[in-house]
């Protein structure tokens, strides 16, 4: 392929402009967007403003005269119109673990007959560990039952309560057909949970036109709200008072500062808050997130094809017989936005690329995983990320002791 084609790519490119807003070190390939976002340059900024001017001058007051109050809703509602979700139908808070747990207990609630939890084992692990800890405290009155994503749509029976599903295999990046799911879930009886870890920011997602019920995600991925960021969880507008939190905490209290002896649920989504939110991370996403002000998340779809198609191409040109193996093999309206291979020396390879400056990372037992954010990866990043790859194979750098170390975090 030649380097004219690429340069013409990225002239042409409508999203070209967005990578400036972004802090990137000079020399690297960022491919690992997918599992922490870069740092958007407005971060900065509004988190000094926040440390030194608000918490330094303002204190406590800062709680009513910078509504630090209503930052969940706040930015729940700016992640809502990135999911089309309804108004006031996202809050941002907790993890996506505890969010999940929050959701699930109460999901188990609204089905009390029922006694299957449905998941697949394309599933990110994390969430099954959070269903299992759930069937537990059940009194193993529960059953997760888990089958093969393929066979999703055939498992959502009657039996089932609810059906934890992530649209997008953190591995492979095949994606699940969230409408069709769904539709299903309700001539069933089912509710489903939808996990938007790997969705939220990396295509468009459609909340209130697939009818989806409940859903949780994460902000640090491709929302770019940093290392541990607050996430966020959706409860459709029709099922918002059914739903009875079980950490039944003062944040989602009707009237916190009433310091009533009893719980009562507050009104709508926001009674899913439990304790005191962390108000300078979640500033932080609250700044990432004006990145998206003036961006059709359809053009980030088209871009992230095209830099897929990009991608596999030059592999398939540039490392041949180097025993790499395309995983994201599905049609381009069932992948979410990354690229995977397969290779035995996975983890020595990602190695290599890293010391190398092209960052991807590594999933056991074999995967290496290349994240595309569209907003600030060009088409050169990936022709360049590609020919370092290239020579990796080719001259089998990656074969050498300090490839193969493990380190704590992959
Ligand atoms: C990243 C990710 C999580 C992360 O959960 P945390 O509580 O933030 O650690 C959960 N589920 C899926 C599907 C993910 O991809």
């Amino acid at each position: 392929m030649n380097k004219d084609f690429i340069d013409f790519l990225d002239k042409e490119d409508p999203l070209r402009s967005h990578k400036k807003k972004f802090n990137l070190p000079p020399g690297i390939v960022y491919l690992d967007g997918n599992s922490l976002g870069a740092l958007p340059k407005t971060v900065t900024q509004h988190i000094m403003e926040v440390v030194n001017n608000q918490w330094g001058q303002t204190l406590i007051s800062s709680w009513n005269e910078f509504d630090w109050i209503n930052l969940p809703i706040k930015v729940g509602n700016k992640i809502g119109q990135l999911t089309g979700a309804e108004h006031n139908s996202v809050i941002c808070a907790d993890s996506t673990s505890i969010n999940l747990y929050k959701l699930l207990s109460a999901a188990t609630q609204l089905n009390p007959d029922r006694k299957v939890i449905l998941s697949d084992t394309g599933n990110f692990p994390n969430d099954l560990y959070i269903i299992q800890g759930l069937v537990k405290q059940l009194n193993n009155n529960f059953e997760l039952r888990l089958v093969e994503p393929e066979e999703i749509s055939s498992a959502l029976r009657e039996d089932v309560s609810v059906a934890v599903i992530t649209e997008v295999d953190y591995r492979t990046g095949r994606k699940h057909n969230m409408a069709n799911l769904t539709a299903i879930s309700k001539t069933k009886g089912i509710k489903i949970i939808w996990d938007l870890c790997h969705s939220t920011g990396a295509f468009p997602v459609d909340l209130s036109g697939c009818g989806v019920e409940l859903a949780v995600g994460c902000s640090y991925k491709y929302l770019n709200g940093g290392p541990g960021a607050p996430a966020f969880l959706y409860v459709s507008p029709e099922l918002q008072e059914s739903i009875q939190p079980p950490l039944s905490g003062w944040m989602g209290h009707e009237a916190p500062f009433s310091f009533d002896l009893d719980y009562r649920p507050g009104n709508g989504v926001s009674r899913n808050l439990c304790g005191t939110p962390g108000i300078i991370s979640m500033s932080a996403l609250d700044a990432a997130l004006d990145v998206w002000k003036d961006v059709d998340l359809r053009l980030v779809r088209q871009k992230s094809q095209k830099l897929f198609n990009l991608f596999a191409d030059l592999v398939k040109e540039l490392c041949p017989e180097t025993g790499l193996s395309l995983k994201t093999t599905f049609p381009e309206s069932e992948r979410g936005s990354q690229i995977a291979f397969s290779h035995p020396e996975g983890y020595a390879i990602i190695k290599a690329l890293i010391d190398h400056g092209v960052i991807g990372d590594f999933r056991a037992p074999n995967i290496l995983r290349f994240g595309l954010t569209p907003l600030y990866l060009s088409f050169g990043d990936v022709y360049r990320a590609v020919l370092i790859l290239s020579e990796i194979m080719q001259k089998r750098t990656w074969d050498q002791p300090k490839y193969h170390e493990r380190s704590l975090v992959t």
